[in-house]
């Protein structure tokens, strides 16, 4: 109730919500209550919790942030959701989005931009920004999100809290409504690496309905949170300190980079030499996974249909026109574009040989170090309406995001500091394939 009381006095001014609803959260409450004092209990059980809008959840309405979907009552629960079920957490309600994971600022929403705790003014970062401002603003002590070009961990790093992305395949994306698939990855977002780890605990496993969940012996994330840090080798990669970069952002690293180094680690110098382009190359590949994906609404089976139309045909139309939003319709013309015949080989083949070099890249410079440090974003979180009328720029804002997922890598964002606008930044953490349990000793030692 502490928690529903806070989301109804400030989630008017936050939007961090789609889909709150008291009785349902009180009831299961009442059930983690039950559990408890049957002795059933386990670590996180009536623990509150958010889900991203984007995670099928039975009984709840799933939108996803968009229009095609503002009629859809799940049918089944995302594998995520069913393992947080059963760990006991309890549903607060359900964060508002970037319509489908696409965008960087929240602003792409059909139910409207969230705004940032920290500066009514600022975007929350995205997609996740509703479940990043939720956390931020104590509405919730831990959300899930995902992160298919830095969903998780730039809207964390907005809203001055702490979430991480694992390697591909280790979180199942069953019943999470897809975006680019060979991407996508759920993760959770808390205030702190420790609560991150206890949810990752929960959300990752084997599941055998996502074809590319990795069958992996259980970990418990939280084993080597008090290591510390002495010996560790923290690489910096050059072309992430490159122009482009605030000076207040860089800043901020720096001092963290210095505060670890007091701790024991030891800094070398990397290489990302195709950082750069990971901005075509993902702005090409993201686009042709999502325009097949969301050939889905069709008006057919379930989402939004056009309430007329002459024909099947006028019908896919009319549903396609009014469903979905600006940016998704952008995307969707790209994607379908760049994987069309006689262009296929110059964008979409061309953008997997990048890919491809971005991930040697990476295990290039993990020979030389334990993890990667650098910036979420170039800046701190800029002015709502600032990037929404140039689809290029908010692109350019994902410079130090896009890599880690074109690699499969795990990569975090823990809060180190505040630009001169006292908006926070976060500091970019990314580990080697399975690094998670090593992330987050870093992170928690910083903290
Ligand atoms: N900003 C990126 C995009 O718009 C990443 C979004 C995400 O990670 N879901 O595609």
């Amino acid at each position: 109730t502490h928690y529903l009381d806070r989301i109804e006095a400030l989630n008017p001014q936050l939007n961090a919500f789609i889909t709150v609803d008291r009785a349902r959260t009180l009831a299961d409450a009442a059930a983690a209550d039950a559990a408890r004092a049957a002795g059933q209990a386990g670590l996180l059980t009536g623990v509150p919790m958010v889900h991203k809008d984007i995670f099928c959840q039975q009984g709840w309405k799933t939108s996803c942030g968009s229009k095609m979907l503002d009629n859809f009552i799940s049918p089944y629960s995302a594998h995520v959701v069913e393992q947080c079920h059963a760990a006991g957490l309890v549903t607060l309600g359900r964060a508002n989005m970037d319509e489908f994971a696409m965008g960087s600022s929240n602003e792409n929403s059909y139910y409207g931009a969230v705004k940032n705790p920290w500066d009514l003014n600022a975007i929350p970062g995205g997609s996740s920004g509703g479940s990043a401002a939720a956390v931020a603003a104590r509405l919730t002590p831990v959300a899930t999100a995902t992160d298919t070009g830095g969903s998780i961990r730039q809207p964390a790093s907005h809203c001055g809290v702490t979430g991480i992305k694992p390697t591909y395949g280790v979180v199942s994306r069953y019943g999470m409504v897809a975006y680019a698939s060979s991407l996508d990855q759920g993760g959770p977002i808390a205030q702190a690496a420790e609560d991150c780890a206890l949810m990752l605990n929960v959300m990752a496993g084997f599941d055998e309905r996502d074809s590319t969940s990795l069958e992996r012996a259980r970990e418990d994330y939280t084993r080597e949170l008090n290591q510390p840090l002495s010996g560790l080798r923290v690489g910096l990669p050059r072309e992430y300190f490159a122009a482009g970069l605030d000076a207040d952002v860089a800043k901020v690293i720096e001092d963290a980079v210095a505060e670890l180094k007091k701790q024991g680690a030891q800094v070398v110098e990397i290489s990302l030499p195709n950082t750069e382009l990971s901005i075509p190359a993902y702005y090409v590949i993201a686009p042709a996974e999502a325009s097949t994906n969301l050939s889905r609404y069709d008006g057919v089976r379930y989402g939004h249909r056009a309430a007329e139309y002459k024909d099947l045909v006028d019908m896919y139309e009319k549903t396609r026109a009014e469903g979905f939003g600006a940016e998704v319709k952008r995307r969707i013309l790209v994607g379908s574009y760049v994987l069309s015949h006689g262009y296929y080989d110059a964008y979409y083949l061309k953008a997997q040989k990048i890919r491809r070099l971005i991930a040697n890249d990476f295990k290039a410079a993990f020979e030389q170090c334990d993890v990667i440090l650098g910036p979420v974003a170039p800046t701190a979180a800029f002015n709502i309406g600032e990037k929404s009328g140039d689809p290029v720029q908010m692109y350019l804002s994902d410079i130090y995001t896009l890599s880690v997922n074109l690699a499969g890598l795990p990569g975090m964002s823990v809060p180190a500091g505040f630009d001169r606008r006292g908006r926070p930044v976060g500091l970019q953490i990314i580990g080697n394939y399975f690094g998670e349990a090593k992330m987050l000793n870093v992170a928690h030692q910083f903290q």
